[in-house]
């Protein structure tokens, strides 16, 4: 160990070298504690590369980690060794506003994104979750997230345009357009090695730059809620907006977020009368003919399916301000962070659309056999063609009885998804398990020889997959 420290103090500095890994052994999820030698955080490409040669000349676990807030255990070390700390990688190293990308390293957030977008290139924007604005933009991606584009243009992992990485070995590499040009510009034409890198949990290396892409910034957008008493009908609503291809975010929670937003934590009932869930929908347009058009056929479109009429957000902040939680992405989520007890966990997937309210109904329903309100967050995803199901649960992480509970749920919500042919995305150790255990054997073979080459020692955040 005193050698270890030592060679990546020469690397980083004494000040970027931690032996107390305390705080990175946990995370918001009920995921057990896991344990590990050292942190070290280095500031640039050139430091991650000599770390990771220290680390493979060791034959030592890598496990790299931004802010820790993926909800699924994934940056949690398993198997000791080195935790990767990234946080001071946090240039953004280019905007190409004609290309319409940025190139970002991994410390980049939400915040910062978007405050620099804002600043230098107010013409174009990326797309933002409900993750708080500490978090990563580049995990985000690498993670196939979604966010409030994603309607419009898919998971996040499509939008990378290409990366560098350094391998486990040591090894610099580059995938997509800028492996070849000096402009980032796409994926195709080449080998598609980019997906290497996606949705596999840092397993095959660690991304040290991303290229992602931007968007036009619409002139004129008006954001909306509305009520649908029942799945449905919330269904069918957001079936039809997607299907226009004229909408910007199409999505769904479920009535337990409403309570929670205005502090409500145990205890949650549903009165007579209230909604089931409520739709927001972002409508925008280059011009103000255009939105007015779009406005009226997504007012058509909710009244067909029996939803009630939309309100802007904008008129029901004057009167509810809490709701600016929900108007305006990146935000954080305070109702979920904070839930006394700090436990927060979800089963996230992506599936077929026609097997949406099934689904739903089926994990709603063990939500609340568990003991848990019915919460559940959704949206159409690239243009309808496939959905998210994703099932919430707030928890006490002192509460032993109630850890144990969300851990059993959370495992048959992912037996549950995949039933109704949805995948879980960021899947957790034990979501993974099930994953891999329904897979075609010729997935699971070739996951296996693609980690065989790029990791032959599975040293890079193991535990994974
Ligand atoms: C309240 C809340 C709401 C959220 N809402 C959304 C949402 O709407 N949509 C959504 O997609 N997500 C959401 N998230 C999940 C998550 O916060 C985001 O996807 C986020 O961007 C992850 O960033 P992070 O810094 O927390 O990543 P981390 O947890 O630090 O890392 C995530 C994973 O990536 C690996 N990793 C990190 N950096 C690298 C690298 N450079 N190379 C290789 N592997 C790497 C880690 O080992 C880990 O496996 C939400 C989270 C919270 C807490």
């Amino acid at each position: 160990m005193g050698g270890l420290a030592q060679a990546l103090v020469e690397v980083v500095g004494p000040e970027h070298v931690q032996r107390d890994v305390t705080p990175f052994l946990t995370d918001v999820t009920e995921a057990p504690p896991g344990h590990a030698d050292v942190v070290v955080r280095p500031a640039t490409a050139d430091e991650v590369v000599a770390v990771i040669r220290i680390v493979h000349e060791r034959g030592l676990p890598v496990t790299p980690v931004v802010a820790g807030y993926n909800v699924a255990g994934l940056a949690i070390p398993r198997r000791g060794g080195v935790v990767l700390d990234l946080t001071r990688l946090d240039r953004i190293i280019e905007v190409d506003r004609e290309s319409m990308y940025v190139v970002v390293e991994p410390g980049v957030t939400f915040g910062q994104l978007k405050a620099h977008l804002d600043a230098e290139a107010p013409e174009l924007v990326y797309a933002y979750p409900f993750a708080p604005p500490f978090t990563s933009v580049m995990a985000n991606a690498l993670l196939d997230g979604l966010n409030n584009l994603s309607l419009r243009h898919g998971a996040m992992g499509l939008w990378i345009n290409g990366l560098e990485a350094v391998l486990a070995d040591g090894t610099v590499v580059r995938t997509g357009a800028g492996a070849v040009s000096d402009v980032w510009f796409g994926r195709a034409p080449l080998p598609d090695l980019t997906g290497l890198f996606v949705s596999t949990q840092g397993t095959t290396g660690v991304v040290t730059r991303i290229a992602l892409q931007l968007q036009p910034k619409p002139e004129h957008r008006v954001r909306w809620f509305a009520f649908a008493h029942d799945l449905g009908a919330a269904h069918g609503a957001m079936r039809a907006l997607a299907r226009t291809g004229s909408f910007d975010d199409v999505g769904l929670m479920t009535w337990p977020a409403g309570k929670m937003l205005f502090g409500a934590t145990r205890g949650l009932v549903r009165d007579d009368g209230e909604p089931m869930a409520f739709l927001f929908i972002d409508v925008t347009a280059a011009s103000a003919a255009e939105l007015a058009a779009r406005v009226e056929m997504a007012r058509q479109i909710l009244h067909d399916h029996g939803v009630e009429p939309p309100f802007e957000v904008a008129d029901l902040l004057k009167l509810v301000p809490k709701y600016a939680k929900l108007a305006e992405l990146p935000t954080t989520l305070d109702f979920l962070l904070d839930f006394p007890g700090g436990g927060l966990s979800w089963v996230g997937s992506y599936g077929p659309g026609d097997r949406w309210v099934a689904g739903a109904e089926k994990g709603l329903a063990l939500l609340e056999e568990a003991g848990f309100p019915p919460f559940l967050v959704a949206r159409p995803m690239a243009g309808g063609h496939y959905f998210v199901l994703r099932f919430v649960a707030c928890f006490d992480k002192a509460d032993a009885e109630e850890v144990e509970r969300v851990r059993t749920v959370m495992g048959r919500l992912a037996d549950a998804v995949l039933d109704h042919g949805y995948v879980p995305y960021k899947a957790s150790a034990d979501a993974a398990r099930r994953v891999l255990d329904r897979a075609h054997p010729g997935f699971v073979d070739l996951w296996a020889r693609v980690r065989q080459a790029l990791d032959p020692d599975g040293r890079m955040n193991p535990g994974r997959w």
